[in-house]
């Protein structure tokens, strides 16, 4: 080492890409949510609060490195990046990396990004950031849980982890254990090497609840021993549309033992078919079978929830499908609510109106075939409000809803809001009046994050698999490049 302090770089180009989402990845959607562009004192803060990026800044100032804060961008899945957002944003962080010369290099990447021209944005970036710094500098990278791997990654790279925890809560852990083994390779004591095994197309699935929860933990005891360095299962992302789509166990290891690394990747494949064979049936109901259900359920400890996963902007959809308000109109409902729709000018045209106001109002699926078609509706005016916050994932209310509005359609309350972002918390029905505990079915767009705030409220959950870019099961999406393993 030439320099008696390591200089270590880490920089950051993350974005999990929905192929099947309309919405184009912009610039301007980066810089709505985090882009630090290397040596801005004014956005490092915000970079730092990016789980991994932030990370692996302190770790390394923690071991006392010299550490550049390269490129920090991100913003929430969507479709592809036009081609110019993501080169223009690739020369940043490789021309940051050409600047700092440094010793060793961590790099925080999704691996479910495309952009128009590629399919495999992360072995892109890796195989150029191989190209700046050469064979000898240690170049680590951490993933998010839902990459879709490729080998042009692992060979571009020294070694890639992939985040264990879906919630995605280990980060800290895994840079940690990504320096401790960069160091290591630093210092000549190990030469890393990897094992991939192509597994299933696989929807999400928590790591929190058995059998997934004892196998996370069976990966863990697993490392370290037998020249096993670090155990990934990659559940990579179905929604992004590439040859390499699908799940991936990652075994790094020292190549001292071969052969136990090449039979861990396949035990790892095994038991990750086996349980994911079970885990989703309960995910494929739809929208006739679940409001069924839901108009069956009655319980006085409130309403029942229903979440509209499909929809759900945090995994890229468009958030303005109507295929659940629809429903719940040819079915004359009553006592529901349903939010929240993004469509900006909707919301204008019943905010203007006023509160109180009867209109004829469109509302909704404007944004492609996988958010049905627009509803037109005879609206009353309930609320409107430009200051409301619901609560994030921290649990502080945070979050703006922009210009929201909630309307009455018959029975059903809906709210529209002009900021694009999936229900968190009850905040998005009760900052606008309506009182969730005299509703007895509500519709909320999201997966899964809903569930803490909603918790206290709901009298039962269902998962509905209504139509939209999103869609539980997979056999239904518009694939084009797909190839599938098995
Ligand atoms: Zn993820």
């Amino acid at each position: 080492m030439s320099r008696s302090r390591l200089r270590v770089f880490v920089g950051s180009l993350s974005h999990e890409t929905n192929s099947f989402s309309p919405l184009p990845t912009s610039l301007r959607a980066f810089e709505a949510d985090i882009l630090h562009r290397q040596g801005d004192a004014a956005t490092l803060p915000q970079a730092l609060t990016f789980p991994a990026y932030g990370d692996a800044v302190e770790l390394g100032e923690a071991r006392g490195h010299e550490v550049v804060a390269g490129l920090c961008a991100w913003t929430q899945p969507s479709g592809p990046l036009p081609r110019p957002v993501y080169e223009g944003l690739r020369a940043e962080l490789l021309d940051g990396i050409a600047a700092a010369r440094p010793d060793l290099v961590i790099l925080v990447l999704h691996g479910a990004m495309m952009a128009d021209g590629y399919d495999d944005c992360e072995g892109d970036i890796l195989a150029r950031a191989r190209a700046v710094i050469g064979d000898k500098i240690p170049l680590g990278v951490i993933l998010d849980l839902h990459a879709n791997l490729t080998t042009t990654m692992t060979d571009s790279a020294t070694m890639v982890i992939g985040c264990k925890e879906y919630p995605h809560t280990d980060y800290r852990e895994r840079v940690g254990e990504l320096y401790d083994l960069l160091e290591r390779t630093a210092r000549g004591e190990i030469s890393p090497r990897s094992v991939l095994r192509r597994g299933p197309l696989v929807g999400p699935i928590g790591t929190t609840d058995e059998p997934m929860r004892g196998f996370v933990d069976g990966l863990i005891a697993r490392e370290s021993r037998d020249g096993l360095l670090s155990l990934s299962m990659m559940h990579g992302f179905p929604w992004s549309d590439s040859p390499h789509t699908g799940s991936v166990a990652l075994v790094v290891h020292d190549g001292s033992q071969p052969d136990v690394a090449e039979a861990a990747a396949d035990a790892m494949v095994a038991r990750f078919t086996q349980i994911c064979a079970g885990a989703s049936a309960g995910r494929t109901r739809g929208i006739d079978d679940i409001l069924g259900e839901a108009g069956r359920t009655l319980t006085n400890a409130g309403p029942t929830v229903v979440a509209d996963g499909a929809d759900n902007p945090g995994g890229g959809a468009g958030c303005d499908s109507t295929f659940i308000l629809k429903a719940l109109i040819d079915r004359n409902a009553t006592d529901a609510a349903l939010g929240m729709i993004w469509d900006p000018q909707a919301a204008l045209i019943a905010a203007d109106a006023g509160v109180g106001a009867r209109l004829p109002l469109r509302i909704g699926g404007k944004i492609g075939p996988m958010s049905g078609a627009p509803v037109d509706a005879e609206v009353e005016v309930l609320c409107v409000r430009e200051d409301a916050l619901q609560r994030g994932l921290t649990g502080k209310l945070s979050e703006p809803l922009g210009l929201a509005v909630a309307v009455r359609i018959g029975g059903i309350d809906v709210v529209i809001n002009s900021i694009r972002q999936q229900v968190f918390s009850p905040e998005c029905f009760t900052a606008l009046g309506i009182d969730l505990a005299a509703k007895r079915l509500v519709v909320v767009k999201s997966t899964q994050h809903y569930q803490a705030a909603f918790a206290p409220v709901a009298g039962a959950t269902l998962y509905c698999n209504a139509p939209g870019s999103l869609n539980m099961d997979l056999t239904t999406l518009p694939y084009r490049k797909l190839v599938l393993s098995n």
